[in-house]
């Protein structure tokens, strides 16, 4: 079996009432956990207005006939139990789900006491972490990011190193700090060096911008020594986040020779409640960018595998109302795919697990209101973006509200992967003075 069989014709409608323009309709089916207002914890999927508690559609046998019927992978507080079941039982699981909430199913829309229990409005649960983080990786995979980056750090002419084109570059990052939609942090101290000709200072970053990122999780991981090809990485993804890469540039810039990224990421990364399965995405696959010169072959690939998801970042400050739309672009524009992340990942033998997160590396496209960071949109500070308000920004203030938003575009439906907002708050000022 592989992913593709969970595809949801996209004929299929539920009984229950989703709007054309709706984010998570049954072509969706996204994964979640939430707190139910008893305080139970459980996995759940995200239907319309709804939420559709899997465990108790479990504990009332509706789940007979897949792997999951006889095994408690829904009364629980993070989804890693379902992800090691495999392919085969997210599948079954999928498709049963698709025809308990089709129009013409009954068994769940005509039994109401079960639908009191089993269906419960978003807005009344709180979401938890859908999944308990083992590894954390984050690659760097845009073109016009890297290029980007390049120009404004090192050479305008040459903004890409040797191996960027040959290499899905990336580092593994830090997972115990990966956090999610309403969950918010307070701006990190450090180290940088404002003046270069003096000594560093030590204090609350002064440039802490976001990265638009796309994530994966994989749902079975791979023997130590055993790589996963590219031929065999889609059936290793459960599913897809939206992923915002903090990043405190000053630190960054500071530390970041010659290993690479360190404390100027790892205070905080954020992603979306729901993870929309692989399949949910099927129809938005696209071919990505000519690679050119060619990729070795184990970074070859057969199909498409890029994806075409529209992709938003919103601000909004402390004084604002309403957020203003800072930043569009498409995940389409990726150089390198998941499949070939996957592929470079384990081709030293490295075992991947359940329950891991890849971020694909910023998403900026070819436009300036495409880029995909604060960094670029405001080219190093030079060009700050003028808000309703009256108010500019180079980079983030305390207050500061940043919400992503991500959905694939399809005929007559949309999957979406609902909101991811998170809050700036301020830096904990007794550890700055506590440490001068
Ligand atoms: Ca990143």
């Amino acid at each position: 079996m592989n992913y593709q069989s969970a595809m949801i014709d996209r004929r299929w409608r539920s009984w229950y009432p989703v709007a054309e323009d709706a984010e998570f309709p049954l072509q969706n089916l996204p994964y979640g956990v939430f707190e139910r207002a008893d305080g139970q914890v459980r996995v759940g999927v995200a239907l319309g207005d709804q939420v559709v508690d899997l465990a108790e559609l479990q504990a009332a046998g509706l789940l007979a006939g897949t792997p999951a019927a006889d095994k408690n992978l829904f009364d629980q507080s993070n989804l890693n139990l379902f992800l090691e079941q495999g392919i085969d039982c997210w599948t079954a699981v999928r498709m049963r789900l698709a025809e308990l909430l089709r129009a013409d199913s009954a068994v769940l829309r005509d039994d109401v006491r079960l639908r009191d229990r089993a269906m419960i409005p978003q807005a009344a649960v709180q979401m938890f972490m859908p999944v308990r983080i083992g590894n954390y990786v984050d690659f760097y995979s845009s073109r016009e990011h890297a290029s980007n980056v390049g120009k404004m750090f090192r050479d305008p002419n040459k903004p890409l190193l040797p191996n960027w084109l040959h290499l899905p570059v990336g580092y593994n990052g830090r997972a115990s700090s990966v956090i999610t939609s309403g969950v918010n942090f307070h701006r990190p101290c450090g180290q940088f060096n404002a003046d270069e000709s003096g000594p560093p200072s030590f204090g609350p970053t002064r440039q802490l911008d976001i990265e638009l990122e796309v994530g994966f999780i994989t749902g079975t991981g791979n023997s130590l020594s055993v790589p996963i090809t590219t031929w065999q990485a889609a059936n290793h993804i459960f599913g897809l986040v939206l992923l915002n890469d903090w990043s405190a540039r000053d630190i960054q810039k500071w530390e970041y020779v010659p290993l690479g990224p360190f404390l100027g990421k790892s205070f905080a990364t954020s992603i979306s409640p729901w993870v929309v399965p692989l399949a949910a995405l099927e129809p938005f696959r696209v071919a990505g960018p000519l690679q050119d010169p060619p990729v070795l072959p184990y970074l070859q690939y057969e199909g498409d595998w890029a994806y075409d998801l529209q992709l938003e970042v919103w601000l909004q400050t402390a004084r604002m109302n309403n957020p203003q739309r800072i930043c569009r672009t498409d995940f389409k524009y990726m150089y390198w795919n998941m499949v070939q992340q996957l592929a470079h990942m384990t081709v030293n033998g490295t075992n991947v697990q359940s329950g891991d997160l890849y971020g694909s590396g910023t998403v900026s496209g070819p436009t300036p209101d495409s880029f995909g960071s604060l960094l670029e949109l405001c080219w190093k500070g030079t060009q700050p973006i003028r808000l309703s308000s009256g108010e500019e920004r180079r980079f983030l203030e305390d207050g500061d509200t940043v919400i992503l938003r991500g959905w694939g575009q399809g005929e007559g439906f949309r999957v979406g992967f609902g909101e991811l907002r998170t809050t700036v708050l301020p830096a904990k000022v007794n550890v700055v003075a506590e440490n001068q």
